[in-house]
């Protein structure tokens, strides 16, 4: 079979033996979001060039080489979001949700859009958990947000990850910093990369986390930052920490955190793994408290983080962590004949109706290949009609686990027998939600 196309590269299908994980994923950080009071917004999946350029910063790697940005048909220049915080941030002012209450604490999960070189765990669509507060300028934020991440991962079964945390500073501070760091970035300028040659004219602390062993090895005695804070800056940075100490959250400082996005100021942080090669942030954040100044609004101290879905799932794949099983067909109706595929019919709707998973033939196939279908797809019981059972009104249904065969009546009183059927068995607890048996993580 020759197709004539395959998807864009970059891009993932992802398939229904996959899907129930990254639904799990997702659901299960949305929720441990709404414990900390973040509430989900949905912002387009493309806003104007003009956002992410003011946002993110025209000097970064994601606007200068990483965006995927076109004009429309009226010759306006749109890009398909990079990350998650500019569009939410827009969405606050434009909605002046900030004039409601504060802070704003806002979750999402949405597709991002970057051109870059795929390899594991870097895609060019990708997916983003995200977590946005805005307005409120205390440590105790900082800490919340981070203790929420934590907690999260420590939920979906992920230990290994470390903490990394630095503060980047702030307009007032940053300025002699930059002027210390510029000036040693000239001593050692002959052992850097042709990139961070560059980025000491537009964007020198991203020389501090180049990858290239040269550079990483020429930077090792660079100032720090956290030498250069403000008093206002140290002052946070302290408390941030005071706070991560009391929850109980271990971290280690790292001063060449720099992260990719012009906005951030003060604390920013990753999660980091070794467990799924070079690509080993799951999650990077930081405050943002310019932003909302930067984009026309009132100040708005915030601070936020992204964590990239796929790669939390080959985190959680890598040390093991429970996915849980997906519910499974309650009952396949195999049929023979085809009154009894009428009322196979009628059956199966009953059951669907009342939230059981019900199959039947729909291939016109023998009573035994119906049988095997039912063992593939996994099906917790099966039942037999034929023109006897038709005329008895009753069958048997039989548990595929255990063999084990009960006779149900074939009229109004069936989906109430079977559901008594499988409490009999006890299997209840599969009946409450309609969908996942959730794991335990305790
Ligand atoms: P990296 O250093 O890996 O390029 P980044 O600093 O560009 O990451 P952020 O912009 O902070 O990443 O995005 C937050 C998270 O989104 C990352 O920690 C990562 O988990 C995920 N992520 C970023 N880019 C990609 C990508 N191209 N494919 C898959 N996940 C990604
Ligand atoms: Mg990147």
């Amino acid at each position: 079979m020759a197709l004539f196309t395959q998807a864009p590269k970059g891009t993932q299908d992802f398939l229904p033996e996959d899907t129930y994980k990254y639904q799990y994923i997702e659901r299960r950080l949305l929720e441990i979001a709404e414990l900390y009071g973040f509430f989900e917004i949905r912002t387009p999946m493309f806003e104007h060039t003009e956002l992410f350029v003011r946002s993110v910063g025209g000097t970064t790697d994601v606007v200068q080489k990483e965006m995927y940005t076109f004009l429309d048909k009226k010759e306006r220049s749109i890009t398909l979001k990079p990350e998650g915080t500019a569009g939410a941030v827009r969405a606050v002012l434009e909605h002046g949700l900030h004039n409601k209450q504060l802070p704003v604490k806002l979750s999402y999960v949405t597709p991002c859009f970057r051109y870059e070189k795929p390899q594991a765990g870097r895609y060019r669509q990708f997916h983003q958990f995200g977590i946005e507060m805005l307005g409120s300028s205390s440590p105790a934020a900082d800490a919340e947000i981070i203790d929420m991440m934590a907690g999260a991962l420590a939920s979906l079964g992920v230990n290994q990850v470390r903490l990394r945390l630095n503060s980047i500073g702030c307009p007032v501070c940053r300025p002699d910093y930059h002027a210390a760091l510029l000036d040693y970035l000239g001593k050692v300028e002959g052992s850097l990369c042709h990139t961070c040659k560059e980025r000491m004219k537009t964007n020198p602390l991203r020389v501090l986390d180049c990858k290239e062993p040269g550079c990483a090895a020429a930077v090792a005695d660079a100032p720090r930052m956290l030498d250069y804070l403000c008093e206002e800056c140290d002052t946070h940075f302290a408390g941030v920490r005071a706070q991560l100490k009391v929850l109980g959250i271990d971290y280690e400082i790292d001063t060449n955190i720099v992260r990719g996005l012009d906005y951030y100021t003060k604390t920013v942080f990753e999660f980091v793994t070794d467990t799924i090669g070079a690509q080993g942030t799951v999650c990077g954040g930081g405050r943002y408290d310019g932003l909302s100044e930067e984009m026309g609004g009132p100040p708005l101290p915030a601070m936020g983080f992204g964590m990239g879905i796929e790669r939390l799932k080959l985190v959680m794949e890598a040390a093991g962590a429970p996915f849980p099983e997906p519910r499974g067909c309650d009952l396949y109706l195999a049929a023979i004949g085809e009154q009894a595929g009428l009322r196979a019919a009628a059956l199966c709707q009953a059951l669907r109706r009342e939230g059981f998973w019900a199959e039947m033939d729909l291939q016109g196939r023998s009573v035994k290949a119906q049988m095997r279908a039912a063992d593939r797809m996994g099906a917790h019981h099966s039942m037999v009609i034929g023109d006897g059972e038709l005329a008895e009104g009753k069958a048997g249904v039989k548990n595929m686990r255990t063999g084990q065969t009960t006779e149900l009546p074939l009229n109004e009183g069936f989906v109430d027998a079977f559901y008594e059927c499988l409490i009999n068995e006890g299997r209840q607890q599969a009946l409450q939600s309609g969908d996942f048996i959730w794991p335990s993580t305790t």
